[in-house]
């Protein structure tokens, strides 16, 4: 099944010159946590999203409503520059869509932004976001080619969301494949670049069951190509696919706890990797959620794990919501796709 464009998509009007989002936060960079400055820059948003679009993405909202200039899109790191402090090492920026994508940031602006990030003086690293297809040597090259001045490593993020083709395709319509994921990265490899991968538990379409069965085996194939791996919890954004069926009781966000338990899990099988999870919405109807007492603790475990990779940290939380949420993974694949616990 594909997307159809939602006709209730709510697209706002943005000011060129200023970025969609900018927050300032803390990851881990050599295995600490530092200061990090995040960045959604506006620009014309992704293409891919602009014609069929990924079930549960609502971030052709956040697009602009005409191509912003060169000068516009570096008036919008500038505004968010200055949100950063001495201290900040790592930068993520974001799109929306691809950072690599010649229609949204052009090559010279993204060189102009580059240079403007390694003149800041304190950004050890730089992460940015972009879809498979764009990933190319010359383009890599471009952006070493500029960090390598200032002593800046470089890593690209890619949103895989799932190692199961027939997954990403049928429930997510995300258009790339595994193998378009395993290129990219070994292209990016080639030149000293390393990848972080976004996995997304539960999509529409799977038993909560299916969902943490997916996100394991996802990870298990991805841990070859991805030094870092993301955990999205799936939440419910305006104008998708996901918001439809939300509307009509035909989705529920992810557990919690399915998130603690898959982490565990990784984490105790690839002690060498990386994994994250920072839930957005959590606790509410369309974020990921358990029982609404413990929503709060546990999404905060899921983030002190983040920056720690201390497995206590994950079981040193507990609900008695717990042996509800493993009724539901029990028994969710016998309810002919409805969920049972709201
Ligand atoms: S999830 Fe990524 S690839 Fe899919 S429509 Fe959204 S921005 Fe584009
Ligand atoms: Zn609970």
């Amino acid at each position: 099944m594909t997307q159809t464009k939602n006709p209730t998509t709510k697209k706002k009007t943005h000011p060129l010159n200023m970025p969609t989002a900018v927050w300032t936060g803390h990851d881990l960079l050599g295995g600490k946590p530092v200061d990090s400055l995040t960045i959604i820059f506006c620009t014309t948003g992704c293409y891919w999203g602009m014609g069929e679009g990924c079930t549960m993405c609502g971030y052709v909202n956040d697009s602009a409503d005409s191509t912003p200039s060169d000068d516009d899109l570096l008036a919008q790191f500038d505004r968010a520059a200055s949100k950063s402090t001495p201290q900040t090492s790592l930068l993520k920026i974001f799109t929306s869509g691809s950072f690599f994508d010649e229609h949204e940031i052009s090559t010279q602006a993204r060189t102009r932004i580059l240079e403007t990030i390694g003149e800041m003086g304190s950004v050890k690293k730089v992460v940015a976001e972009t879809r498979p297809e764009f990933v190319t040597e010359k383009k890599l090259a471009d952006t070493l080619a500029v960090l390598d001045r200032y002593d800046i490593r470089f890593e690209i993020a890619m949103g895989l969301e799932t190692s199961n083709d027939t997954i990403r395709k049928d429930c997510i319509n995300k258009g790339f494949t595994f193998d378009d994921f395993v290129r990219a990265s070994q292209t990016a490899a080639k030149t000293g670049v390393s990848t972080k991968a976004y996995l997304l538990l539960k999509p529409p379409f799977l038993s909560e069951k299916m969902a943490v069965d997916d996100m394991l085996s996802s990870i298990s194939d991805t841990v070859p190509h991805a030094s870092t791996i993301s955990l999205n919890l799936c939440n419910v954004q305006n104008g998708t696919l996901v918001e439809e069926l939300h509307n009509h009781r035909d989705y529920r966000p992810p557990w919690l706890w399915s998130a603690v338990s898959i982490l565990k899990t990784a984490k105790e099988m690839f002690p060498h990797i990386t994994f994250m999870s920072d839930p957005v919405a959590a606790g509410s109807n369309r974020g990921p959620h358990n029982c609404r007492e413990c929503d709060k603790e546990v999404a905060q475990v899921l983030r002190d794990f983040s920056l720690s990779q201390d497995l206590d940290v994950l079981s040193d939380v507990d609900c008695q919501c717990y042996s509800l949420w493993e009724k539901v993974m029990e028994l969710e694949d016998n309810a002919y796709g409805s969920y049972l616990v709201k």
